[in-house]
């Protein structure tokens, strides 16, 4: 295909707000998708050239793409900053430099999408010495042959930023219009900007859905969905778990107390430790064992001293969920979350972080092992599975500590004894739950006793002054809407240390969105959303002053969160709850 035509997609997908409408466009362009052209298409279509749970990245920073427009449009490099300040958009000033360009592109060929998707899947796997030359080039080489429209898309999809706003669940329900519209009768009333469907067909538009989402959350690759899709909702049924690719987490959701949590999961409840760790996903596969995060990065080569455990106390194939906690080695007590986050990160000098910093495994929670599939198995039926076959030894590998109660006295013991060992609460678990990836479908909910945090994306920064000169010192933080879009909603520059040794500091900060910069306005820098923070606040406002409506009194960091991605942050939706909840209390 040629890539203009996928840009005139990108163009009306830019061009509407109206989630049913870009829907409607991602479907009509699935529908025309080709067998031999879906594999990179459809990442394409989503600004991608990997899959979702490839952690392979381009690495290209935003100073090599202003040598790549030099290069291509022979501007000036003033002129090209100038420009950015101007649109603050990288893609953007390609599109203005490259129209501008006097020689005659004419002659060229036609860019396709091929070609662009291969050229830039090269990116990636180029390093050492003389790489970013290469990378320049090739860059280069793509911008020359490229129309404007074309070079912004091709720079937005370098910097895995299309600006065109849709989220996963546009693409699901866009899957699901494409190929199964016509069985289904979908119809989408342009003007009312609404669809419809023969009633009688309800259950089965549901039952369609739930099929797509569940084979996503399993799969975690739209690629894959898309090409059983198309082959009709058998092969989709037929998709399942493959050891060692990591699957969507189920999420958990929060009661208000004891007795709330008792009246969401019934009873009796199984009620568990909930540790201040960070939530692991193991995947065992005769001796290959690989250690995910619940944003499904591979941190297997982080943590060897999992990998370890694992060997030693599990002999069967399994996929575990688990949270796994840092403890003080002279005390034995645990320790919070922030003083091992760093081992999440850490590239080198890994052995000496495990001695510094151990950790205890804690097994919650099984979706496969020996063999099964224990997705639709009850919650305790997987409890006893783990009970049975998982060796156990204290800070190195066990199972979460776990009471079944029906009586809301032992349930308030449980949960002060756990708030004694440290721990930030209990979780409340359905006996008769099934695993459910990627949902907060409560068949589990957590108690804690702090209100609410929210953990928001950073999606702008601005540079310190006098001594903060150097680092990023204030940032702008965003919750998401149900399109998977970044709304403002405040500024936060509290909570963070002068001192790297104090705890997430500026230079750390720093460090980590520095790479992120998309574009820079004076002082104020934009930033891809990728960093989350977890805030604590006194108040929800309304504000007309950021996009979300809403504001944050006196927000502050209470921490780096490493193992949340953007697609994990609060949602709009809840942010409103939360508001109308205090105005209740008030
Ligand atoms: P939250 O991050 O506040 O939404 O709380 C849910 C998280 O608590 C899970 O994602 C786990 O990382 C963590 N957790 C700690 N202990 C448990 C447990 N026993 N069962 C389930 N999740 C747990």
């Amino acid at each position: 295909m040629h890539y203009s035509k996928l840009v005139e997609v990108y163009e009306k997908l830019e061009s509407t707000t109206k989630r049913l409408e870009k829907t409607k466009i991602l479907s009509d362009f699935l529908k025309k998708i080709s067998d031999d052209e879906i594999d990179h298409l459809m990442l394409l279509v989503q600004g991608r050239v990997f899959p979702n749970w490839d952690q392979r990245e381009l690495g290209v920073a935003i100073k090599l793409l202003i040598k790549a427009i030099k290069i291509t449009t022979g501007a000036e490099e003033k002129k090209i900053y100038d420009t950015l300040k101007k649109t603050g958009d990288i893609g953007e000033t390609a599109e203005q430099l490259v129209g501008k360009k006097t020689q005659s592109t004419l002659f060229s060929k036609e860019l396709t999408t091929k070609q662009v998707f291969n050229t830039l899947q090269k990116l990636e796997v180029m390093e050492g010495e003389g790489s970013v030359d290469r990378k320049l080039q090739l860059i280069s080489e793509l911008l020359t042959s490229a129309k404007p429209k074309e070079a912004k898309y091709i720079i937005r999809t370098i910097i895995s930023d299309l600006r065109i706003g849709f989220g996963e669940g546009t693409v699901r329900d866009a899957i699901v219009w494409a190929f199964f519209g016509e069985e289904l009768e979908i119809k989408y009333d342009e003007k009312e900007n609404k669809i419809s469907f023969p009633e009688k067909d309800r259950e089965k538009y549901e039952e369609y859905n739930t099929k797509v989402q569940g084979a996503i959350d399993l799969t975690n690759d739209f690629v894959e969905v898309a090409k059983a899709a198309k082959k009709g909702i058998t092969t989709v049924k037929e998709l399942s778990l493959v050891l060692g690719s990591p699957i969507k987490v189920m999420l958990y959701q929060k009661a208000e107390g004891i007795k709330d949590a008792f009246e969401t999961v019934g009873k009796p409840a199984a009620c568990e430790f909930k540790f201040d760790g960070f939530r692991v996903q193991i995947h065992k596969k005769g001796n290959k064992i690989k250690v995910f995060t619940r944003r499904l990065e591979d941190v297997t080569k982080q943590f060897p001293d999992v990998v370890e455990a694992v060997e030693k106390h599990v002999s069967n194939d399994c996929v575990l969920d688990a949270e796994v906690i840092g403890y003080d080695v002279k005390t034995k007590k645990y320790l919070p979350f922030q003083s091992i986050s760093q081992r999440i990160r850490r590239k080198y000098d890994i052995h000496e972080m495990v001695e510094k910093f151990p950790v205890e495994i804690n097994v919650f929670d099984a979706i496969y092992f020996d063999g099964k599939n224990l997705l639709k198995e009850h919650f305790i039926e997987r409890r006893k599975i783990l009970e049975k076959n998982l060796k156990q030894k204290p800070f190195v590998f066990k199972l979460a500590n776990q009471l079944i109660t029906s009586e809301e006295k032992e349930a308030e013991e449980f949960y002060k004894k756990s708030l004694n060992a440290g721990n930030e609460g209990i979780m409340m678990k359905n006996l008769e739950g099934i695993y459910k990836p990627g949902s907060r479908v409560g068949y589990g909910v957590k108690v804690k006793p702090v209100m609410e945090t929210l953990d928001l994306v950073i999606v702008g920064a601005e540079w310190g002054s006098g001594k903060r000169g150097k680092w990023l010192s204030s940032f702008t933080i965003a919750c998401q809407n149900d399109a998977g879009e970044y709304l403002e909603i405040g500024r936060v520059g509290t909570g963070f240390k002068e001192k790297i040794e104090e705890g997430t500091s500026f230079e750390e900060m720093t460090e980590l969105l520095k790479p992120l910069i998309i574009s820079e306005k004076e002082n104020e820098a934009m930033v891809k959303p990728k960093i989350v923070i977890e805030i604590k606040y006194e108040e929800i406002q309304k504000s007309p002053t950021y996009s979300s409506g809403y504001a944050l009194r006196f927000p502050r960091l209470l921490r780096l969160r490493e193992d949340k991605s953007p697609e994990d942050c609060t949602t709009i939706k809840q942010i409103e709850k939360f508001y109308k909840e205090q105005r209740g209390r008030n």
